[in-house]
């Protein structure tokens, strides 16, 4: 069996393994993190923050808080119509699970400050919910202070040759963790296609 639940799951203990994992990987799922980065995506009849129609623009804001809304990236090419997408961290996550027309608001009035006249009120949006997602429960796995490199050693160990470790949190070097190249590292896909084949094969 390979698992590639999310660390945030595995950290809920929602899946009950018998016999139960062993202690040392029990640790190391508790010892790292799991951050939350959610977005508000805010879909517009007019790109009017572009300076020319065709070209896209990112917009940065430093808000007096960290995590409000820090970037706004320009999605409208891959979405096919104008959109922004704003980026969401820090203590304000909280706020977007307890109250997001306040929090869509607090985008909008962000754009507003910097456009002004310019700007125009979103048609649609879309929030997301990853922190409180019970598939994901948190977006990227986070060393914590004191984790060290055995735990995310620990963490893809294989467990009685039975159950295989996979997914986001299971890679520590070269910046994979928290990006979509953790799961099909070379070496975790060589590790999982050969653990796979020996276990069909006996
Ligand atoms: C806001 C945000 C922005 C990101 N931006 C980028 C980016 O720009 N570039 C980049 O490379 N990466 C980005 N990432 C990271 C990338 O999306 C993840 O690292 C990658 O998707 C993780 O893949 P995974 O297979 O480990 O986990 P997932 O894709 O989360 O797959 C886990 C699977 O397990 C399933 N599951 C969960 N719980 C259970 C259960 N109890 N039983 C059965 N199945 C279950 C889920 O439904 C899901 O299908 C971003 C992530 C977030 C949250």
């Amino acid at each position: 069996m390979i698992v590639t639940v999310p660390l945030g799951v595995l950290k809920a203990g929602v899946i009950s393994f018998r016999p139960k994992l062993p202690p040392r990987k029990i640790q190391a799922i508790n010892n790292i993190g799991v951050g939350v980065v959610e977005k508000v995506i805010l879909s517009f009849d007019d790109p009017f923050w572009r300076l020319s129609k065709t070209q896209p623009r990112r917009v940065f804001y430093i808000s007096d808080t960290q995590g409000e809304f820090p970037a706004f990236i320009d999605a409208s090419d891959s979405a096919g119509r104008p959109v922004l997408v704003a980026f969401l961290t820090g203590e304000h996550v909280h706020l977007l699970e307890t109250d997001a027309e306040a929090m869509v608001d607090r985008a909008s009035q962000i754009l507003k400050s910097i456009f002004g006249d310019k700007y125009r009120a979103p048609t649609s949006v879309h929030v997301t919910n990853w922190g409180t997602d019970p598939f994901s429960l948190g977006s990227y796995s986070t060393p914590t202070v004191g984790v060290t490199a055995k735990d995310y050693e620990q963490l893809a160990q294989p467990v009685g040759q039975r159950i295989l470790f996979a997914g986001e949190a299971r890679r520590r070097t070269e910046n994979t963790p928290g990006s979509s190249k953790a799961p099909w590292d070379p070496e975790s896909v060589r590790r999982g296609a050969s653990w796979v084949a020996r276990s069909t094969c006996n």
